[in-house]
């Protein structure tokens, strides 16, 4: 905004200058051949006031690489990403053994609505996984796409949409078992992207 208003100003006083000069030049009265070379002052370029201005850019393309980090975990408790481009931002989430409860807190970057691009975060055994992918499409939209009182269900968030935030606490207990375990997103289609594995370390 300040550096906008200033090249106005700037153009302003350039445009007045000039128009000074062009007067000044013109009462000139005789067309003597020695004034002309006081005439032309520099020109103000009239290509420093395009607007700077763009249509809201597309985010970053996510790289082709599926390798992605692993989650941060501070406190017992990690930030994740889900993306308009259906991605996760990590790969993997390693929870401290130390940990009594985790916390997962899902934030959808995007802009997309939760019709379109939904996103979740649903803990199961690995071996589970497509099992509750699949009986989760079928509970449908109403249900977050993940069926009421699925007992394979380690733990879930809702589905959320662009810029909404979400979270989830469970017992770490209850991934000590012999997993491994996987966090995917339910919505339908989304887990062949949005998956990674979940541990106790
Ligand atoms: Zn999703």
């Amino acid at each position: 905004m300040n550096s906008k208003m200033t090249v106005l100003a700037l153009a302003c006083v350039l445009a007045l200058s000039a128009c000074s000069d062009n007067s000044s030049s013109s009462t000139a009265p005789g067309a003597t051949p020695s004034t002309t070379a006081s005439a032309p002052m520099e020109a103000p370029a009239p290509a420093a006031s395009t607007p700077a201005a763009s249509p809201a850019a597309p985010p970053a393309a996510t790289p082709a690489t599926n390798e992605k980090p692993t989650a941060v975990v501070t406190d017992c408790a990690t930030e994740i990403e889900g993306s308009d481009a259906m991605q996760y931002n990590v790969s993997s989430i390693v929870v401290p053994a130390s940990c009594k409860d985790f916390k997962i807190t899902l934030k959808h970057t995007g802009t997309m609505p939760v019709s379109a691009m939904g996103h979740d975060v649903v803990i199961t055994e690995a071996s589970d996984m497509k099992a509750v992918e699949a009986d989760g499409a079928t509970a449908g939209a109403t249900d977050g796409y993940v069926k009421p009182d699925d007992s394979r269900v380690i733990a879930h968030t809702k589905l959320i949409g662009g810029g909404e935030t979400t979270s989830v606490s469970f017992p770490v207990s209850k991934i000590q078992g012999d997993g491994p375990y996987e966090f995917f997103c339910s919505f339908p289609g989304h887990a062949a992207l949005m998956h990674g594995s979940i541990s106790v370390q």
